[in-house]
């Protein structure tokens, strides 16, 4: 593999939940080490993109797909993939912060549980005070790990989530609209930490905020109707879109 290949390559894909036809002929390269933004009006075929990028569709009723997506060049719809795998090296938030019933330790500490990535409990405890601070939330939690996670206002079980998904050393994470349930500051403080983490993984965030797009990503795809209509440098695609629709979309002029 090249040093320039992408981390992950999508490759034609054509998404159908029964008979909506909700992506047509996807295909985008998503390089390493960058923030992808998908934009879009709602209903474009983001979010289902989003999910077709760590197999999250499989487990949605009649969602069939075509397509091919390549992760490090290597196929993650083959047959043997083990999917549990996959989604520990291709991690996911959500719009709605989704903690599990359990403690905060024991959130941040699922993955590695179930992953086994410790033998000492002592590596544990380190895995999970890592992970908090990386999420920018260890100062606020320290001295409380055994309260339940979903105790914390809404902007810190959001960094819970975060802290959950990097616990696992993912490669790639996903983000699907992480701010549209937060007020302005909780929401500055999750950019700040997404342009954070961006050093260590590839990040690819859904967002219906143009403003978040320009903000934080260096890329920028802009959907619509379940095709992507334009992809580049967020600078270009805001500063000088080529296509129609993408003009008009980031003018305002609809969606
Ligand atoms: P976006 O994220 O851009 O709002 P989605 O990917 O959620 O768009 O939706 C794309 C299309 O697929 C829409 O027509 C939507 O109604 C449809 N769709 C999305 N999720 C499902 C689902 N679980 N079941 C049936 N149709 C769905």
């Amino acid at each position: 593999m090249t040093k320039d290949a992408p981390r992950i390559a999508a490759k034609n894909i054509h998404a159908y939940y029964h008979k909506t036809h909700a992506l047509k002929d996807v295909s985008l390269d998503i390089p390493h080490h960058e923030i992808t933004a998908l934009i879009g009006p709602s209903g474009c075929g983001k979010s289902t993109f989003l999910r077709c990028i760590n197999r999250m569709n499989d487990v949605i009723p009649h969602f069939h797909m075509t397509g091919d997506v390549l992760l490090d060049g290597q196929n993650i719809y083959e047959d043997d993939v083990d999917v549990v795998q996959l989604r520990a090296k291709v991690g996911m938030v959500f719009q709605k912060a989704n903690p599990f019933p359990k403690t905060i330790f024991d959130n941040v500490a699922y993955g590695p549980r179930l992953h086994g990535l410790f033998d000492h409990k002592s590596e544990l405890e380190e895995i999970v005070q890592t992970s908090l601070q990386r999420a920018g939330l260890w100062d606020e939690v320290k001295d409380r790990l055994h309260i339940p996670g979903t105790s914390l206002s809404g902007g810190q079980q959001q960094r819970l989530c975060i802290a959950r998904t990097i616990a696992v050393q993912p490669e790639v994470v996903l983000m699907d609209e992480p701010c549209s349930a937060l007020d302005p500051i909780a929401t500055s403080k999750i950019e700040e930490l997404i342009k954070e983490l961006q050093k260590d993984y590839t990040i690819v965030i859904v967002t219906h905020s143009m403003s978040q797009a320009q903000r934080i990503s260096q890329r920028t795809a802009f959907f619509h109707m379940g095709v992507i209509e334009e992809v580049g440098t967020t600078k270009q695609i805001f500063n000088a879109p080529k296509n129609e629709r993408t003009k008009g979309y980031i003018s305002g002029s609809w969606g």
